[in-house]
């Protein structure tokens, strides 16, 4: 049976289900089909305090909040006996102060459900596997768990599809990432003697001594999440299986030994290699890009659902106006902006892997200006104008890192 509609969705992730809440508010018809069923394991369950913005305007924080999932209010990074501890509640951009650690299975699965009992159609186990454009939109094949496949004409496709990246794949539109190979391994543990008050609910990051680094991010049911994510070389000087090696990497840290002393895994490790990606163009005359669909950086900003929320919501607003019979222009209105964002993000990885970032947040006189400045682009104001560290984050990261270095090598 064929299918008419306004705007085809694909994937019923944050993207998915924060654009489809936008767009349904405006009345537009909509099908959104997602290759899984809900609750699925999905890697990314840092959210930053941005989100909260974002699932606010989507209508979507207070299903989220009923949620109970704890508070995370801050980063914290620890390197030997070393510690950088950024508090949201100190931040420079007038944001939210606390956001959420969220097992991802339950979050996504929150949104969806929030927003299919608003009458959006989702068709689950229902992948897209073709698509082809005609002057009024786009003519997309899906196929239902039973391998029939079907026709839906949309006005317009966007594709939140995530690590499925499916119109890149389909359309040519992939490119190498800037960034070299690495891989995450990582479980879900219970045991984890975490801190107390405030701090309990901040994610770690612990830089190893021998060149990963660990990520230790707690949930409210008791569980915490654990992964190192490095160089394959770094990988393969840790031989066994997967949790084994796991163990072994998170033991020879000192701050994430002390702290996972009692761990015990409660799900076998998993491993994800080469999740860096660039893409060649965000949108198409009746298509775009959000999410991780577009470009994935690095996990250790705990940025993607972030950029993945902000992309879909400039997404969703871009196609209202061209739906509306409006003239937009795809390269300024979202491309540039989208990309803004990312490439903020873009000068923080680069800094925290070429040792720029270790530096700042490492040196013995750190400036409470400018870490503010720095913590607002933790909790994911990557589009505010008028901080510094945002608008010119190579250029401040890497002139407020030689001045560091300079100030170390005098007092030595
Ligand atoms: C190791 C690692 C750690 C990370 N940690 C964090 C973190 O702490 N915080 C953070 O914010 N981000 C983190 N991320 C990034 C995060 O995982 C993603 O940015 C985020 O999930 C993107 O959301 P999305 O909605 O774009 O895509 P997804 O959440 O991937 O959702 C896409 C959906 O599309 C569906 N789909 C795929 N192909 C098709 C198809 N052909 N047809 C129909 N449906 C399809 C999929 O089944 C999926 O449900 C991490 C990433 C990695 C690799």
């Amino acid at each position: 049976m064929n299918t008419e509609v306004d705007v085809l969705i694909i994937g019923a992730g944050p993207a998915g289900s924060s654009a489809a809440a936008l767009l349904h508010k405006q009345g537009f018809k909509l099908l959104v089909v997602e290759k899984l069923t809900f609750p699925r394991f999905v890697i990314g369950e840092s959210l930053l305090p941005h989100c909260m913005d974002l699932l606010k305007e989507a209508d979507l924080l207070e299903a989220v909040e009923a949620r109970q999932f704890i508070h995370k209010g801050g980063a914290v990074f620890l390197r030997g006996n070393e510690t950088c501890n950024f508090d949201f509640s100190s931040q420079f951009t007038a944001g939210w102060k606390y956001t959420f650690q969220v097992p991802r299975g339950d979050f996504d699965k929150t949104l969806a459900d929030a927003v299919a009992a608003r009458g959006v159609e989702i068709r689950y186990n229902t992948g897209v596997t073709a698509i082809s454009f005609n002057k009024d939109g786009a003519t997309v094949t899906i196929e239902a768990p039973d391998k029939t496949t079907s026709q839906v004409s949309a006005r317009f496709v966007l594709d939140c599809s995530g690590y499925g990246r499916t119109l890149p794949r389909l359309l040519d539109l992939e490119k190498p990432s800037t960034f070299p190979t690495r891989e995450a391994l990582f479980t879900h543990v219970a045991g984890d003697q975490r801190p107390v008050g405030n701090e309990e609910g901040k994610i770690w990051i612990c830089m190893h001594p021998g060149g990963a680094w660990i990520w230790i991010i707690p949930f409210s049911n008791g569980k915490t999440s654990v992964g190192a994510v490095a160089t394959p070389e770094f990988f393969a000087r840790y031989p066994g299986e997967p949790d084994a090696q796991l163990r072994d990497i998170l033991f020879s840290d000192p701050n994430a030994a002390s702290r996972l002393a009692k761990m015990e895994f409660t799900m076998p490790s998993q491993r994800i290699t080469g999740y860096s990606c660039g893409i060649k163009q965000l949108y198409g005359e009746h298509y775009a890009l959000a999410g991780n669909a577009t470009e994935f950086l690095d996990p250790v900003f705990s940025s993607g659902v972030t950029l993945a929320l902000a992309s879909a919501n400039r997404a969703a607003k871009t196609i209202i106006r061209q739906l509306n019979g409006e003239r937009v222009d795809w390269q300024t209105e979202y491309s540039d902006h989208v990309m803004q964002g990312i490439n903020a993000f873009r000068a923080y990885v680069s800094g925290w892997y070429d040792g720029k970032l270790p530096q700042i947040f490492f040196a013995a006189n750190r400036n409470p200006e400018v870490m503010r400045q720095i913590c607002s682009v933790l909790a994911g104001y990557v589009w505010d104008k008028s901080n510094p560290y945002v608008t010119q984050a190579d250029r401040a990261l890497g002139l407020l890192a030689q001045i560091l270095k300079g100030q170390n090598k005098t007092a030595v």
